[in-house]
């Protein structure tokens, strides 16, 4: 791995929404590091905190119902947690950019993709119409659109082109850390692993350092070089591709890939995680994954595991690593 300060270091970071029905524990004291030209995978269910953690980072977490009650955000060194609203509006784009699942959200319908992403450019490195639209146009080709279409409407252009304009969007400021919320799953398949590559060699050509957020391990053998599995707004298990592919630890990662279909045997059977993402505002006692873990004992529901390490960046949250906890993993890992 490439050694060196990281580019973004989030220690114990809690964020929480205050409901009707209650406080909700969103995102419960996580953290993790990205170096420069790596990409990290966020990997959860829905409402595993995957989303509340990237709003977070960029300080986008709307506020009231949200609160970030504790934890820092260091961005090239400095804790960002501190700075005003105005500190935040010189930075995102720049320093940090997002790119969000549905490319409509973030595209204009009555300006063109050009002057759209010109006006990104323009804005952070004040450039002048023509030297930005110039920029633009070169922009689109390297993510593979025709320059001369820089004239067209959002409309005139199918989902996976727009998710490319978005894509051109992010990248046009050339940001050190880029986030990218499930950019692919509105998209065809065959055009999802297309404007993958792209954004891969894109952000490793620049050097960027980038969190995918997604729900599909597929996604995640193709681009990430390390992974954090989310549940219930903890990270339950974090290591390399390669620790996280081959060598799993943790009870819930073992049930993402056991849900996975296998294509060198397709008589195998799916197995589902049985039940559901717990309700945020009434998270289970102990381990928060028990209700559904197949190895859960008495203890699972008393005691919360802590970070156990497996083998230098490699941890899980789990009991059954804990030496003095006695939970015991019987027939782990047996398909
Ligand atoms: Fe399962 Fe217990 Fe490990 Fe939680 S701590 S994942 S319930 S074995």
């Amino acid at each position: 791995m490439e050694q060196g300060y990281p580019e973004l270091r989030i220690e114990d970071l809690n964020v929480v929404y205050d409901t009707e029905y209650g406080c909700v524990r969103a995102v419960n004291g996580i953290d993790f590091s990205i170096r420069k030209g790596r990409t990290l995978g966020l990997v959860g269910e829905t409402g595993a905190g995957k989303t509340t953690t990237a709003l977070a980072l960029m300080r986008l977490i709307p506020d009231p119902p949200g609160r970030v009650t504790s934890g820092s955000i260091e961005l090239l060194g400095t804790d960002i947690m501190s700075y005003s609203e105005r500190e935040m509006d010189a930075i995102r784009g720049k320093v940090v950019s997002m790119i969000f699942q549905d490319p409509m959200t973030s595209l204009n319908p009555v300006f063109t993709v050009g002057a759209q992403i010109a006006e990104a450019i323009r804005i952070h490195k004040n450039l002048d119409a023509k030297a930005a639209m110039d920029e633009a146009i070169s922009i689109m080709e390297r993510v593979g659109i025709p320059g001369e279409r820089a004239k067209e409407y959002p409309h005139q252009f199918s989902g996976g082109m727009k998710q490319r304009v978005v894509i051109a969007i992010a990248l046009a400021c050339t940001p050190q850390v880029l986030i990218a919320d499930e950019p692919t799953t509105a998209l065809d398949v065959t055009i999802q692993a297309q404007v993958l590559m792209m954004f891969s060699e894109l952000s490793k050509a620049s050097n960027t350092a980038t969190i995918m957020i997604t729900h599909d391990l597929g996604v995640v053998a193709e681009v990430c070089d390390e992974v954090a599995i989310m549940y219930a707004g903890e990270i339950v298990e974090y290591g390399s591709l390669e620790d996280i592919f081959d060598h799993y630890r943790h009870p819930y990662t073992e049930g993402l890939f056991a849900s996975l279909p296998n294509l060198n045997d397709r008589n195998a059977r799916l197995v589902p995680i049985k039940g559901l993402m717990p309700d945020p505002t009434a998270l289970p006692s102990g381990c928060h994954f028990h209700p559904r873990c197949k190895y859960a004992t008495k203890l699972c529901a008393e005691r919360a595991p802590v970070k156990t390490v497996i083998e230098q960046e490699h941890y899980v949250r789990c009991l059954g690593y804990e030496e003095d906890a006695g939970v015991a993993l019987e027939g782990f890992g047996n398909k």
